[in-house]
């Protein structure tokens, strides 16, 4: 049995025409994972054939804005779109919660008209949130997701995550440098997703908040490290940083390929990659 893993937005904070923030979409066992939900994630999940109230659970890795800007259309469509009450599971690292409660907040006004307009619809969004600091964080219809401290400091907590179904193991890094955490979450993965970034491209821009970004995202080739040492299959690149110019790609594969003995992929929105 595969997992199979389509990446929904592979941008970064910089808005892109192409590249949607950060969103991951996995399906295992017929049941559907989103990671992250980034700008347009909704778009790019309707063209997975998915709509939200498919969605089995979302898990997020962190609270960056970039990862969670869309948060608030995920609840509205999963509210919307169920004909049954139809409560969405998020889960998160600590503060999660708050975050979600914001959102249901802001979403008041919103909640109010929809509630009042539709006979039929009586009670507003209920998401089940829960903030975890990592080990099982789901084990149904076997499907079976582990999440475990990753380094994106000064930015904490973050998470990773590993999920397994049936042999199969495919491991969404998120934002962050290498780190002990992220080393056992890849032991042997068949798919390992990370967030990169070119250390030479960004250096040539002199804007420091820009060159701050360095310090807590891994490149290319820390990327190629973790995937070597833990022995993973294949190393999917997504939130390049910055968004690599067309034409470029081979630069990316080829700087992690001098590290890296597995299959590389230079994520687009909507590449699919499986495990076997
Ligand atoms: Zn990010
Ligand atoms: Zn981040």
């Amino acid at each position: 049995m595969t997992i199979d893993v389509t990446l929904l937005g592979t941008g970064s904070p910089l808005p892109s025409p192409d590249r949607a923030g950060p969103a991951t979409l996995v399906r295992a066992g017929g049941l559907n994972f989103l990671f992250d939900t980034g700008r347009a994630v909704n778009m790019r999940l309707a063209a997975s054939g998915v709509v939200p109230p498919m969605l089995t659970a979302i898990l997020l890795t962190h609270l960056h804005s970039d990862h969670i800007t869309d948060l608030n259309d995920m609840i509205t469509g999963r509210w919307v779109m169920s004909p049954e009450p139809n409560p969405l599971p998020i889960t998160g690292p600590v503060g999660t919660s708050g975050v979600v409660d914001a959102i249901l907040a802001m979403l008041e006004p919103d909640i109010g008209y929809r509630l009042a307009h539709h006979e039929d619809l009586n009670v507003g969004p209920e998401p089940v949130v829960t903030d975890v600091d990592g080990g099982v964080v789901f084990d149904q219809g076997g499907v079976r997701i582990v999440a475990a401290a990753t380094d994106h400091r000064p930015v904490e907590p973050t998470l990773g995550y590993r999920v397994e179904h049936d042999g199969a193991v495919v491991v969404i890094g998120g934002d962050g440098v290498p780190c002990a955490g992220l080393d056992e979450l890849c032991a042997g993965a068949d798919v390992y997703v990370q967030t990169v970034l070119r250390e030479d491209l960004v250096r040539q821009i002199p804007f420091q908040r820009f060159l701050d970004t360095i310090d807590y995202h891994s490149t290319v080739q820390q990327a190629a490290d973790t995937a070597q040492r833990a022995g993973v299959k294949k190393l999917v690149f997504t939130h390049q940083v910055p968004a690599p110019a067309p034409g470029t790609e081979a630069e990316w594969i080829a700087l992690a390929a001098d590290i890296f003995s597995g299959e590389i992929v230079m994520g687009i929105d909507l590449t699919t990659v499986s495990t076997a």
